[in-house]
């Protein structure tokens, strides 16, 4: 009997996206041989073939930008103009690959006789996340067909239809047949794709669990590529000299853009007690102003979270907040149904942290505040974290800042602003649970590829180079 996905938008219950077949084993097989089969011919079809395949992509994404930022609004519920974001960023990331991505994987020139080349590790499992359903598989799909590969994507089983209008618009730029493949499920289709024997690379966004679960699974198949981008507990820190609105700003996108659902969201705020109470009452009011409805009304900034599964998880760690010894600020009412949430603030007496809620990933609009006495104390507690990710610090005084730079345990460190603040030029990913040494964003070419080092001789052969005892020939 089949199985099937069924797209239901957060926002609206009655809105059905889509309905995909789950694939088994005998799906996944068949996928991945397709795409065995397309690697020798995409492989050597050369670079500027396969940069004119990327760029028609990219053509196509950009004239028809307004119809998946609606697709993405409605399947996993973010407000439109966070969905438009998105969306754009599609097209860009091929232009970001083609001319400077493909720059990290130039050949080595080692002097006479002696290159390595990045090579093309062959069949690639990209397994994405609900949270950026278009732009983040896309972030692996882009540099793994640019520098050689074939890929089998599966998406996040909450948001199949905007993966599969990705998967039409690679078919409409003229992609080989094989060269990317879909295979649509939950976590046992993502599992037995990326343990498949065939499959010679996993690049994996999603949850600290699922990474280690996959780490687990990979443990016997140490030639697999296997690169982790997971989760955060991403830190503010707000010196008293920070300029107070931006901080607030900045801080407030930082909790709610997404719904919270980033994977840079800020959920810890280590602010300077003299300006603690400033910071606050301006935040307090910018928290509960947030607004709040259906991802495609005029005006929204936030929409639902993207499942009941997340409201609920949601609301579990809002009730451990005051167990973890936290008062409690700010529950915003949404004033809609569950998925539906508001900004929710709490504060802590100190920077102690050693609760689940105060640990673990929420993935929704909530943050806790701490007091912090000086800035070596704030370092102290944004690297007092299992993750790695994101880290901002508001300050006036830029060797404030710089006094972080290498002490701050993070793969990305803002200066006056948000955690969410990100560059598409720059590496992206974590330390920790947050990932595994496999930077993304423009590095992304250099997890896709694997050197070959060469050692090449043109001459004859020259006695005097044989050492002693060796005879000749
Ligand atoms: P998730 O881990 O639940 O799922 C991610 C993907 O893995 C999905 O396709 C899912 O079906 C699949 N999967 C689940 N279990 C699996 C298993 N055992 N084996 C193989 N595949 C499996 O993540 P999510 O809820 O979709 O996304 C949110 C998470 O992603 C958050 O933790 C967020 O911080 C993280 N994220 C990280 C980045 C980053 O760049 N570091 C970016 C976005 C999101």
């Amino acid at each position: 009997m089949s199985d099937w996905l069924v797209s239901v938008s957060p926002a609206d219950p009655a809105d059905e996206v889509g309905r995909f077949e789950v694939a088994g084993e005998p799906e996944i097989d068949a996928a991945v041989a397709r795409a065995r089969r397309a690697f020798p011919a995409w492989r050597d079809a050369g670079f500027e073939a396969r940069a004119r395949i990327l760029r028609r992509f990219a053509d196509h994404v950009r004239n028809q930008d307004v119809e998946l930022a609606r697709l993405i609004a409605r399947e996993v519920g973010k407000a439109l103009w966070d969905a438009s974001a998105e969306a754009a960023l599609v097209a860009s990331k091929v232009e970001l690959t083609l001319e400077h991505g493909m720059r990290h994987v130039a050949p080595i020139e080692a002097g006479p006789g002696a290159r390595a080349e990045y090579l093309p590790r062959g069949v690639l499992a990209v397994l994405g996340p609900f949270n950026f359903p278009a732009h983040l598989p896309n972030g692996h799909i882009v540099p793994a067909l640019a520098t050689g590969n074939t890929v089998v994507l599966k998406p996040s089983e909450l948001a199949p239809a905007s993966a599969d209008w990705m998967a039409r618009a690679w078919r409409r730029a003229g992609l080989p047949e094989g060269v990317l493949e879909i295979v649509h499920g939950r976590a046992g289709t993502g599992s037995a794709l990326a343990a498949h024997p065939d499959v010679d690379g996993v690049l994996f966004t999603g949850s600290y669990p699922t990474g280690r679960a996959l780490e687990q699974a990979l443990i016997d198949q140490p030639g697999k590529l296997l690169a982790l981008e997971m989760g955060g507990k991403n830190a503010i820190v707000v010196l008293d000299d920070a300029d107070l609105e931006l901080a607030v700003a900045e801080s407030a996108l930082s909790i709610c853009a997404s719904t919270g659902q980033r994977c840079s969201s800020a959920s810890r705020l280590f602010v300077a007690r003299g300006v603690l109470e400033a910071y606050v009452d301006r935040l307090l009011r910018v928290l509960r102003g947030v607004q709040i409805g259906p991802p495609l009304a005029e005006g929204v900034f936030m929409g639902p979270l993207v499942s009941h599964a997340a409201h609920a998880k949601l609301m579990h760690y809002r009730a451990l907040a005051s167990e973890a010894g936290s008062e409690r600020l700010l529950a915003v009412d949404p004033g809609r149904p569950a998925p539906f949430a508001g900004a929710g603030l709490v504060r802590f007496a100190s920077t102690q942290q050693d609760h689940p809620y105060q640990r673990d990933e929420i993935f929704g609009p909530e943050a806790a505040l701490y007091p912090i006495d000086d800035l070596d104390a704030a370092i102290a507690a944004v690297n007092d974290s299992d993750f790695g990710l994101a880290a901002s610090v508001f300050t006036r005084d830029h060797s404030r800042f710089e006094r972080c730079i290498g002490r701050v345990r993070t793969g990305l460190l803002n200066w006056n602003r948000g955690t969410i603040g990100a560059s598409g030029r720059l590496p992206f990913g974590g330390a920790r649970r947050s990932g595994n040494h496999r930077p993304a964003g423009i590095l992304s070419t250099l997890y896709c590829v694997a050197p070959q080092a060469r050692i090449e001789y043109a001459g004859g052969f020259d006695p005097a180079t044989l050492p002693p005892g060796m005879p000749r020939p």
